[in-house]
């Protein structure tokens, strides 16, 4: 089972990561891998047997998206924000030296 980090900080916003085993449905119907919620400060990421790492990998990625939309005032739309996540993961992956590089 991949271990989750503990913690997202992003300017003054800080999100604890809470890695749980399921999760109902979000408002707008969409069935869901996680979720950010500002008001509560926390990342919820669903890491079940069913959920591969790669999977877990991306969901978090994509609400992490989600609160950086948010702060910036984005105003991301869900396909956006997904359409970004996966984006961003294949370009890390075919391109090794950008985790470090942009650190
Ligand atoms: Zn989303």
């Amino acid at each position: 089972m991949i271990k989750l980090p503990n913690k997202f900080e992003y300017g003054h916003l800080k999100y604890e990561i809470v890695g749980v085993p399921e999760m109902n449905s979000s408002d707008d119907g969409s069935s869901l891998g996680g979720e950010h919620r500002q008001h509560e400060g926390r990342i919820f990421i669903i890491t079940n047997s069913n959920h591969t790492p790669e999977y877990i990998r991306m969901v978090l990625l994509h609400e992490i998206l989600h609160a950086i939309s948010k702060a910036q005032g984005l105003g991301l739309e869900e396909n956006q924000v997904s359409g970004l996540a996966f984006g961003f993961i294949q370009a890390l992956q075919q391109n090794t030296w950008m985790g470090e590089f942009f650190t």
